[in-house]
């Protein structure tokens, strides 16, 4: 099988390209470094069945050979990371809907089959749990930036569906919660590496809000597998599915859980929200996904515990130090 990777240097997008090489297939990939890094290829880089360019998605041209060159296409690349996010608004918007436009438009052509990653933030401030691909949506208001990320995703789903029904396009949508794991970076905002390495450099470990906010984290492995799973099954043809964790941990526990398994001697501290991100910033307070759908589907379920996830993060923050 040949296939394309949009955001391929990016934290998902490379374990994805590392798993398809495995398995014997080839990769492309495209990525403008924009949150992916070399160093995320670097072990891949010069494997003969990976072949990547570095330029933006919404460059037509290029899509259009790669898409038409491969079998499959996932639509990794976007605006990722809630401060990114706040601090970027212009950028999320624009990324995530043009780069969705296009690689849809060009996988029209010849209706190659395309996976669209979407976020568990498209649930927004629903407050009922476990979400449910068919759930109602509740976004907040467009004076808080952080929506506009929620909002561009849905309208990328939107498409996906669109396509599919329309255009006969064979896509699928997979709604990614928090998602974990080694080359991960703090950078944009994400709560595991960023409490890592506060610990593992004995800085204050900074939880926003009072910690009492929960979230289920997966090991990117796992979804990976479920991704490469997805884009296969003919059923989960203009279909949605969660892909997450089943474990709830709130912030707080969170924050404890990593000072003990590094045996760290940093205070955990709290940062009001306004400070963290901005003024009438909104978090959502639980999010936890149902999976019955995919589970159903592809046998999902996740191998990976809290504690093998932190201690995985772990291990690869410790190793890039020496
Ligand atoms: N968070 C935190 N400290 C940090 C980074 C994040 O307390 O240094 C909180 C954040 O406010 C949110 C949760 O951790 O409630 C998860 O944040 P992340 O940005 O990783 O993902 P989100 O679930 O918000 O998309």
């Amino acid at each position: 099988m040949r296939v394309f990777i949009t955001g391929g240097a990016g934290f998902i997008g490379s374990h994805l390209a590392e798993r398809h090489l495995q398995r014997g297939d080839e990769v492309y990939i495209i990525d403008d470094l924009s949150t992916g890094s070399m160093e995320n290829i670097e072990h891949i880089k010069s494997h003969p069945g990976f072949h990547y360019v570095l330029d933006t998605v919404t460059n037509q041209q290029l899509v259009a050979e790669l898409v038409d060159l491969c079998d499959a296409t996932y639509h990794l690349a976007a605006a990722v990371g809630v401060k990114l996010i706040v601090e970027s608004p212009v950028r999320t918007i624009e990324t995530n809907i043009r780069g969705t436009e296009i690689v849809l438009a060009h996988a029209a052509k010849k209706r190659k089959r395309v996976l669209i990653t979407s976020t568990s933030e498209v649930y927004g401030k629903r407050e009922t749990i476990p979400f449910r691909e068919d759930d109602d949506l509740v976004m907040g208001a467009t004076n808080k930036g952080r929506w506009s990320y929620a909002c561009s995703k849905a309208i990328d789903e939107f498409l996906a569906i669109a396509y599919w029904k329309e255009k006969k396009v064979p896509t699928v949508i997979a709604r990614l919660f928090n998602t974990v794991g080694p080359r991960q970076t703090g950078q944009y905002g994400m709560v595991v590496p960023n409490f890592v390495r506060q610990a593992l450099d004995g800085k204050e470990i900074t939880v926003y809000g009072n910690g009492s906010q929960s979230r289920c984290f997966t090991h990117v492995s796992d979804v990976v597998g479920a991704l490469m799973k997805l884009i296969e099954h003919p059923q989960a043809t203009g279909e949605v599915y969660n892909i997450g964790g089943d474990q709830e941990v709130t912030i707080l526990q969170l924050a404890e859980r990593i000072k003990a398994l590094t045996d760290s001697p940093s205070p955990i501290t709290f940062l009001p929200y306004d400070k963290a991100y901005e003024a009438g910033f909104e978090d959502m307070h639980r999010r936890v996904p149902d999976t019955t759908k995919l589970r159903n589907l592809i046998g999902y379920e996740p191998t990976f515990g809290l504690d093998e996830i932190l201690n995985d993060v772990i291990a690869f923050q410790r190793t890039k130090r020496t």
